[in-house]
């Protein structure tokens, strides 16, 4: 497998470069090429098989010349400990398949902690330590620190802006201890952002530590999520019905996902991209105009998004013909009211506690099903558990939210950061004080 840069088709980097590497030179994203073909055998027996299992023989047509397979097959299951279910709400119809099983309750485990474990394993080859920094306003941070919690020849640093990110959003990144260490920077999201850029292109930094990015761009975030759309179709092919995959986007990570493992063979008969107010996709598949915009702030926040860092790589992925993406995917949105509305009419239909953005996805499907004359089984993603929300969900509810012992437990915890200004330089010296 290599990658090629959405700027420059010509190039090829290895697995390697574009694990740590996560943005080419010319600044484009990168793409895998070739997709492997996994054939309808593949899909035959997959029905009983853990996300760790279809990951691992995923895995294996993807990376088999790369990694050695007994490896690969030991990180796969270590980066999956937990699974991904289907929860039928409407036996036949509809489905929400459950991504927040893993330790910080929202897909983005998956992808983070399938990352950590190949960084893991090529950086086992290198004698220098790697130093991930991660700028965050509040989920990615808590799956990349609980993901390379632990992970040896790893060091993480996570900058978060103080004050802006909830309690329990705080504690997942500050009280882990050993290898992840939290910067409590007193500015915003945008400074975090900034400092973590500069030290990329900090020449003297760069000679004194190897430094690498675990952002939303890099590729090897996105390929494993293509796993939980199989192991789903796997629990729900028996009905013997087209499949309809729901995803609530943002970056559009999650359903470009889909569809590269679409392209690798799933049978997949449509998506629909499920948005909030930040709608400038849908808004695209109506016209035909992709024009992005400032984020606006919704109660779905973390697909408060105006401008999706992975649109361009769903453009490539249908060869930039408008067309064919629009035949294939459907786009639906809804404001805040909607999905305050929704989140209670899905708990009264199908007694399910759905967070806002779980059930942006929800909607999005049932929109589908109205609109579309086919007996289609459709599965939503449920993108993060109702807990992480707890405030909101409980007053649109009106009633109390469960919360897992391993987010319960967190509260008690005592916070650990490094408090700095936001400056580059004042990040730059206690990093380096830190490490040395
Ligand atoms: C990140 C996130 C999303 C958006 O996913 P994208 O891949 O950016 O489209 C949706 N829901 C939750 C809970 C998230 O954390």
């Amino acid at each position: 497998m290599r990658f090629y840069s959405t700027n420059s088709p010509q190039i090829a980097v290895s697995v390697e470069e574009a694990l740590f590497h996560s943005m080419p030179a010319d600044k484009g994203l990168y793409m895998p090429t070739p997709l492997p073909q996994l054939g309808r055998d593949f899909f035959e027996t997959i029905a009983g098989q853990s996300l760790a299992d279809i990951g691992f023989s995923i895995s294996r047509e993807l990376f088999g010349n790369e990694i050695n397979i007994a490896e690969l097959e030991e990180l796969t299951h270590q980066a999956f400990p937990f699974d991904t279910p289907v929860v039928d709400l409407d036996p036949g119809k509809l489905g929400v398949l459950e991504l927040f099983h893993g330790p910080s309750l929202a897909f983005k485990d998956v992808g983070a902690r399938y990352m950590a474990a190949l960084m893991a394993y090529f950086s086992k080859r290198n004698d220098k330590e790697i130093n991930i920094l991660v700028a965050t306003s509040g989920d990615t941070g808590g799956a990349v620190a609980m993901g390379f919690h632990n992970v040896p020849g790893i060091r993480v640093s996570i900058l978060y802006p103080s004050g802006r990110v909830s309690d329990l959003q705080e504690k997942q990144l500050t009280t882990l201890g050993g290898n992840v260490q939290a910067f409590e920077v007193d500015g915003t999201f945008d400074d975090c952002q900034a400092i973590v850029k500069q030290a990329f292109v900090d020449n003297e930094l760069n000679a004194q530590l190897a430094l690498s990015s675990a952002n939303s761009i890099n590729i090897f975030r996105l390929i494993p999520q293509g796993f939980y759309y199989v192991r789903a179709y796997g629990q729900v092919r028996n009905y013997g019905k087209p499949v309809v995959f729901s995803t609530p986007s943002g970056n559009f990570g999650n359903l470009s996902a889909g569809v590269m493992v679409q392209q690798m063979g799933l049978p997949v008969d449509h998506f629909v991209a499920a948005t909030n107010l930040n709608h400038v996709v849908p808004s695209y598949l109506e016209t035909g105009i992709y024009a992005p915009k400032p984020s606006v702030a919704t109660i779905s926040n973390a697909m408060d998004v105006g401008n999706p860092s992975n649109f361009i790589r769903l453009k490539h992925l249908y060869n930039d013909d408008f067309h064919r993406l629009k035949a294939n995917v459907s786009g639906y949105f809804y404001d805040d009211d909607e999905t305050r509305a929704g989140m209670k009419r899905i708990n009264e239909l199908y007694h399910y506690v759905a967070c806002p953005h779980t059930a942006i996805g929800i909607l999005g499907l049932q929109a589908y099903h109205m609109a579309s004359e086919k007996d289609v089984m459709g599965i939503s993603l449920a993108t993060a558990h109702p807990s992480k929300f707890k405030p909101l969900v409980e007053a649109i509810l009106e009633k109390p939210v469960d919360v897992p012992e391993r987010l319960a437990v967190l509260a008690e915890r005592t916070k650990q950061s490094i408090q700095i200004p936001a400056e580059y330089y004042a990040f730059k010296e206690s990093l380096l004080q830190t490490v040395a």
